[in-house]
């Protein structure tokens, strides 16, 4: 196998998850280093997978990433693969990745699974962009902080969440994010208990609270975007500042420096420019 450092993801859930060229990759590499070996043996087993395993995690020593990367430095491929999904997802691996970069060795990432990505897939929620949080912070006013700081962010939310916070977690995004904003809580991916269901944060809160299973398992929240405020709203005051400059300048040089100044497109500043000026 050619030398390298091949980045395997591994089931959410269903063992039968997983590509032909990962089972191949794990086979074929001279060393497995695993988030957690004892867990990832299962997985081997299943696969008759034989190839050695050795603990690796972002908190390792120095020693032994120096290993591993010696290792590849001589002409071994090494895969890396967490307790499930996609390495580097909230997993570790992103100080090993950057460290073999340095030493020009080649990084080989398999496509595969990915709570988060299976959830969006699945939520039906817009799909066309999408903000992944990963976790929250466990201190309600530090969780609600950052909850704050994404109340405004367009696109789809992603968040994975532990289930004995999935409660507090909920009650926080509905008084910041507001009980009408949609959402999505996507539990137990590929699993038996697999459930995806999507109403307004207040309406998942009252489920999630009336039924104790709800709060069981592996979690991903999605939270609908906010408005696209951004793209078609000027103040009234802002509006006067683009008339009166649209009399000195041309529109497009004005629509350019408002739209720098209040966020509003510059598309649309434009239009209203032109638009008056055939009134
Ligand atoms: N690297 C993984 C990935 O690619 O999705 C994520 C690892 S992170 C430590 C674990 C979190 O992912 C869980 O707490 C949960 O939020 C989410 N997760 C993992 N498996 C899941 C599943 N089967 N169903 C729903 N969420 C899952």
């Amino acid at each position: 196998m050619e030398r390298g450092l091949y980045i395997v993801p591994t089931p959410i859930g269903n063992l039968a998850d997983i590509t032909q060229r990962a089972v191949e990759t794990l086979m074929g590499v001279s060393l497995i280093a695993a988030e957690d070996t004892r867990h990832s043996r299962k997985l081997l087993a299943h696969y008759e997978i034989e190839t050695t395993l050795c603990a690796y995690h972002d908190h390792v020593s120095e020693q032994v990433t120096e290993q591993l990367l010696m290792r590849m430095v001589s002409g071994e491929a090494v895969a890396l693969i967490s307790d499930a999904g996609t390495p580097l997802v909230s997993d570790p691996g992103f100080r090993l990745v950057r460290a073999a970069q340095d030493k020009n060795i080649p990084i080989f990432p398999l496509p595969g699974p990915c709570a988060a990505i299976a959830a969006l897939s699945g939520a039906g929620l817009p799909t066309d962009r999408f903000f992944f949080e990963g976790f929250l912070p466990a201190k309600s006013q530090q969780r609600r902080k950052r909850l704050e700081s994404l109340q405004h962010q367009t696109g789809t939310l992603i968040f994975y969440e532990a289930p004995h916070r999935i409660l507090a977690t909920l009650a926080d995004a509905v008084e910041i994010m507001g009980p009408e904003r949609e959402a999505v809580l996507a539990r137990e991916l590929s699993k038996t208990f697999e459930t995806i269901k999507r109403d307004s944060l207040a309406a998942l809160l009252s489920w999630v609270e009336a039924d104790a299973n709800q709060q069981r398992g592996e979690q991903v929240l999605l939270i609908g975007s906010a408005p696209d405020q951004l793209g078609t709203e000027l103040s009234e005051r802002d509006r006067q500042l683009l008339f009166r400059l649209g009399d000195e300048l041309p529109p497009r040089k004005v629509a350019s420096i408002v739209a720098d100044v209040t966020g509003v497109k510059a598309r649309v500043l434009y239009e209203q420019l032109i638009n008056r000026e055939k009134k």
